[in-house]
């Protein structure tokens, strides 16, 4: 049996006859030869029309299948409708610069390059789109319409990559599994993947020329494997792990309508992280307590100007409204670090992770953190607003924060704004000296949450980013547990509510200790939430307590990952 490794970006496994799916690409610079530039520019009129008659009719499909997906192809029209984009193709073309069809791919291109550039997932996603309308454009160019992709009965769809185009409008029902070329965990095919809960196994290198269509293969996204090749009987086998996955999935699943309550009686709240507040997010907000992490970066990524203040103030009021009473936690504005806006002008820094980062650029930006304060502060009469900053350092920052916050109150409070005066002021606690100083901040504000991802960073002086020290960036080592213990107890002790917001409450087995430390509130992504709740329900709070006292004896990561598979996994579940 042939196996191949690739990313398990959506959990699952499957077994059947493989489809290839291999879209051919427009080769440009030969449709529009001897053509006049006005000639072509009423073609490209034609084109955009045709486009978005092709779009209209996937968003019409796909609102039957999978509403939550439909709106990428609105997406997809604005894109067509970009005055910009349009004006550059138009001047190229008319200046004889280029043909339509490399006018096109010239311009799209650029334009994708930028968004990669920023660095953050979700605008290399919007690259991805750029060049979903790009492909889509040429296609029709060379007078080809779409047509969709062939598919029959259930199959594994393989393919180099897919356009977010192509996973929108998947027919789920006849997709077993997902395998591609390249691609991984954020990517649009693995988003889309898990939301529609089809295995995804993704960046496998090149694997294509070695299979053939219908061939029998088997994904299994729990291992990161692609099997071909195979015998009757292993694909037996795997059938049998098919099943027996997918009803743990469903038995999983069936948590997120209920709350997280241990066997003995100790509920702890779960809360969602989010980073765009798309709908189908906030759709989760029936099963959720509230929003643990509203990451705002989102609005200030991959655009020249500034977000002004009532943009922003029309985005957190969406939010706030979707929960309700329920508490929605904004984080300050946290650009810097890996995070690059063009707006903001940054200059560009040897070690931006330790330097002028989210808390310390706002200061030097008082203009940005006054205009988002206010902003969010406008907003707080739509819910239950608590506001979070980001690398607090010291209490200085603390402090320097809480002025700003004031002056911003008193200026509302002087031209008459209605905003809410119980809104709470929280810190991150991401950054270890912050850490150590627990008791001290807890005076100072009124809650924290742990953002675990920096903490360890920190903590452990290995850039969470660089895959050369990913084995130094020890999220389940013992000082990091320590560091954590310290600051609930100095939190609880004086009745000052306190959560942990990074990647790591949203791993059951880290969900455990982190309530066996005392935690009793956990902040993750929506994926994550069935599964964290069904850990908690399965366990009592006293086991809870003796395996987060014993994390903190043990003396290395390993050893706490081993104790912790042992105790609470044995059959690797
Ligand atoms: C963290 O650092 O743990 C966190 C939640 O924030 P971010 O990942 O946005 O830095
Ligand atoms: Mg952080």
């Amino acid at each position: 049996m042939k196996r191949y490794r690739g990313i398990g970006a959506s959990q699952g496994i499957a077994v059947g006859p493989v489809h290839l799916y291999c879209p051919g690409k427009v080769e440009t610079g030969r449709i529009f030869v001897g053509q006049t530039a006005k000639g072509q520019l009423a073609r490209y009129e034609e084109i955009k029309a045709a486009a978005r008659e092709e779009l209209t009719r996937l968003q019409a499909q796909c609102a039957q299948s999978a509403p939550e997906q439909a709106n990428i192809f609105a997406a997809h029209c604005d894109l067509l409708a970009d005055v910009v984009m349009g004006q550059e193709i138009t001047q190229l073309v008319h200046s004889g610069q280029a043909m339509l069809d490399q006018a096109i791919e010239q311009i799209y291109n650029k334009y994708a390059a930028m968004m990669d550039s920023v660095g953050d997932p979700m605008f290399q996603e919007r690259a991805r789109d750029i060049e979903d309308v790009r492909d889509r454009l040429l296609r029709l160019c060379a007078g080809q319409t779409d047509g969709g992709m062939g598919l029959e009965g259930p199959c594994i769809l393989a393919a180099r990559d897919l356009l977010p185009s192509d996973t929108a409008a998947l027919d789920r029902d006849k997709i077993l599994a997902i395998v591609t070329e390249v691609g991984g965990q954020t990517s649009h095919s693995a988003i889309i993947a898990r939301s529609y809960g089809i295995p995804a196994l993704l960046g496998v290198g090149p694997f294509l020329s070695e299979l053939h269509e219908g061939q029998t293969v088997a994904v299994d996204a729990c291992e990161g494997e692609l099997l071909a090749d195979g015998q009757e009987e292993q694909w037996a086998q795997y059938r049998q792990r098919a099943q027996a996955f997918a009803l743990r999935a469903e038995q999983t699943a069936a948590y997120l309508e209920r709350p997280a309550i241990t066997q003995d009686g100790v509920r702890v709240s779960v809360t969602l992280n989010i980073a765009d507040p798309r709908d189908e997010e906030l759709a989760l907000a029936p099963y959720v307590d509230g929003v643990g992490l509203f990451r705002t970066e989102f609005l200030f990524l991959g655009r020249a100007e500034l977000p002004d203040e009532e943009e922003q103030t029309g985005v957190y009021r969406k939010v706030l409204s979707a929960f309700g009473d329920k508490p929605v936690i904004l984080r300050t504005l946290d650009i810097g670090g890996d995070k690059q806006a063009d707006c903001l002008k940054l200059p560009k820094e040897d070690n931006p992770f330790l330097g002028k980062r989210a808390l310390r650029l706002c200061f030097d930006r008082p203009d940005v953190f006054r205009t988002q304060l206010r902003a969010a502060l406008r907003a707080s009469t739509a819910g239950n607003l608590w506001l979070m900053l980001p690398m607090v350092g010291s209490m200085d920052d603390i402090r320097r924060a809480k002025t700003f916050l004031r002056q911003v109150q008193e200026e509302l409070d002087g031209e008459g704004t209605p905003y809410s005066h119980d809104v709470k002021l929280g810190i991150m606690v991401e950054i270890p000296s912050i850490a150590l100083l627990a008791e001290q901040a807890a005076e100072e504000v009124d809650f924290a949450s742990i953002g675990s991802n920096d903490l360890c960073q920190y903590l452990m002086a290995a850039d969470r980013l660089n895959g050369e020290v990913s084995a130094y960036y020890q999220s389940m080592n013992p000082a990091l547990f320590r560091l954590i213990g310290m600051v609930v107890d100095a939190f609880s002790r004086r009745g000052k509510p306190v959560s942990l917001c990074g990647e790591l409450g949203g791993d059951p087995q880290a969900a455990v200790v982190l309530a066996g430390l005392g935690l009793r509130k956990l902040s993750m992504g929506g994926d994550a939430v069935p599964r964290i709740k069904e850990r908690l329900c399965g366990i009592r709070m006293d086991q809870a307590q003796a395996a987060a006292r014993q994390v903190c004896r043990l003396d290395t990561a390993s050893a706490v990952e081993a104790y912790l598979r042992h105790t609470f996994s044995p059959n690797g579940q």
